[in-house]
Parts: structure tokens; C-alpha cells; sequence
């Protein structure tokens, strides 16, 4: 009974972190926008309730399953999670994170591939791209179909993959910053990273920009891997310098019409 009760307490815990976690990551880079592409969200008013509506949906979604294996891990010595730094080779560090990113990029890429078939599109992943364009706020705006997809991940790969509980937290730092920055519409890293040899291998919001102008490229998370390997990579999108707006925006306007 106690323990049960505890399982309970563990996802609705986990569900407020999550949420608290994604309001002040998506309102810390909002303001941030606010500072340095004065406007850019300007009339995207209504639009960012909806991003916020959503992402609250989702961090129930997302905060459940996860709440449930942390009360196992804490409890049933469930996961391979680890906190002895001993207990593996330290390069086995880098590695176990590098793993971890490889299979959700994975697992995003085609779960993102099968959501854009015309039918699963219109159920599962029209309320992502109704975000036109897309701000730091939708960052989890995702029908609970594809909050379901993402929020399996990390629960099911603690079960298979070893990671020390350090790393884990890395994991979720980085899954965190890439979904709030690849959506707020600017580029936050340097163009010698995103326009040299790193940002042929990696993802960045000028990557998934395109994405959303046009829904028939990039589907990526992280490494455009899968999208090199299956010719889906079309390079990266081009966002409105700091003075223009960004409904002035052709590719955006673009992305409007096609959509
Ligand atoms: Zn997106
Ligand atoms: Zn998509």
C-alpha cells in the first residue's frame, strides 16, 4: 500500500519538475529573445498559449513513465542506472552519453519519419508544426501521441544501456537545450561551429528551421546522420537578420502557404 502510494507521489513529482523544468528552460530563453531579436515574437501571442497548453499536456506525459522508473531505481534496484564512479572504466563516461544521444536520435528520427505520413501527420503531429514559426515555447508542444513517442525513450534506455547518474543528468541538459534553442527562431551557437566541420555532424536550430518551413527534410534530433544516410539532409535554413520581422520573412511566409 505504502509503496504504491510512493509510485504515485514519484510521477506526480517528477510530472511538476518536468513542468517547472520546461517553464523556466522555455521563459529563461524567451526573455533572452526578447533581449537579443527584440519583436521576434511579436503578434505570436495566441500562438504561444497554445505552445505552453501543449507542453503542459506533455510534461504529465513525459513526467509519469519517468517517475515511475526513478521510484523503481530508488526502490526496486530497477535500471542500469549507477553512482559509483568506479563501477565502469572511466572513458566508458563520454561513451555512455554518446550512446544514449545516438539511440534517441534514433528512435526520433523515425518515430519523426512515420508522423509525417499523411495520416499520422494529421493526428499526431500537426499540433508541432502549427507552430509558425516557432518559438523557445514549443519546445514540448506535441500532441500527447507524439509526447508519448519522446517520453518512452530515457525510461526504456535506463533499463538497457549502463549510465552513471551524472551522465544521465547530462543527457537530459542537452535534450533539454537543443529542444528549446532549435525552436526559438535565432541561432544561439557560433557560425564557425554551425558552418564548420562540427555542424556537419550536428543539429542545431538552423537545422530544424528547415524542418519547420519545409516539413519534407531534417527530421533530425541531434546528428544528421539518418538524414545523410537516407538523403533527407537538406542543409541548413536561413533565419531573418536582426532587423527585419520575422512575419516579413520570405521562407517563412513560404513555409505558411505550403503547410
Ligand atoms: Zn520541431
Ligand atoms: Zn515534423
Amino acid at each position: 500500500m505504502l509503496g504504491s502510494s510512493h509510485i504515485v507521489l514519484s510521477a506526480i513529482a517528477m510530472t511538476l519538475i518536468v513542468g517547472v523544468r520546461y517553464l523556466i528552460t522555455s521563459g529563461l530563453f524567451a526573455w533572452l529573445t526578447d533581449k537579443v531579436r527584440p519583436g521576434l515574437y511579436q503578434g505570436l501571442k495566441p500562438q504561444i498559449g497554445r505552445e505552453i497548453r501543449w507542453s503542459l499536456y506533455s510534461a504529465a506525459i513525459y513526467g509519469i513513465p519517468t517517475g515511475i522508473v526513478a521510484w523503481g531505481w530508488q526502490n526496486r534496484g530497477w535500471t542500469q542506472i549507477y553512482t559509483d564512479w568506479n563501477a565502469y572504466p572511466l572513458w566508458y563516461l563520454p561513451i555512455s552519453v554518446l550512446l544514449y544521444l545516438f539511440a534517441h536520435d534514433t528512435w526520433f528520427y523515425w518515430t519523426h519519419r512515420w508522423m509525417h505520413v499523411p495520416k499520422w501527420f494529421r493526428i499526431a503531429h500537426a499540433v508541432h508544426h502549427d507552430s509558425r514559426p516557432p518559438t523557445a515555447w514549443a519546445a514540448m508542444s506535441f500532441h500527447p501521441i507524439e509526447a508519448l513517442t519522446g517520453a518512452v525513450v530515457i525510461p526504456a534506455l535506463v533499463f538497457l544501456i549502463p549510465i552513471h547518474a551524472a551522465m544521465l543528468g547530462f543527457v537530459l541538459f542537452i535534450m533539454t537545450l537543443m529542444g528549446v534553442t532549435n525552436h526559438m527562431g535565432w541561432e544561439l551557437f557560433p557560425r564557425w561551429l554551425v558552418q564548420g566541420r562540427l555542424g556537419q555532424g550536428l543539429i542545431t536550430a538552423s537545422h530544424h528551421q528547415l524542418h519547420h518551413a519545409r516539413y519534407t527534410c531534417n527530421y533530425g534530433l541531434y546528428f544528421r546522420f539518418w538524414d545523410r544516410l537516407c538523403g533527407t539532409d537538406k542543409g541548413l535554413g536561413a533565419f531573418q537578420d536582426r532587423k527585419s520581422r520575422p512575419r516579413e520573412d520570405a521562407s517563412l511566409s513560404d513555409a505558411t502557404r505550403s503547410a
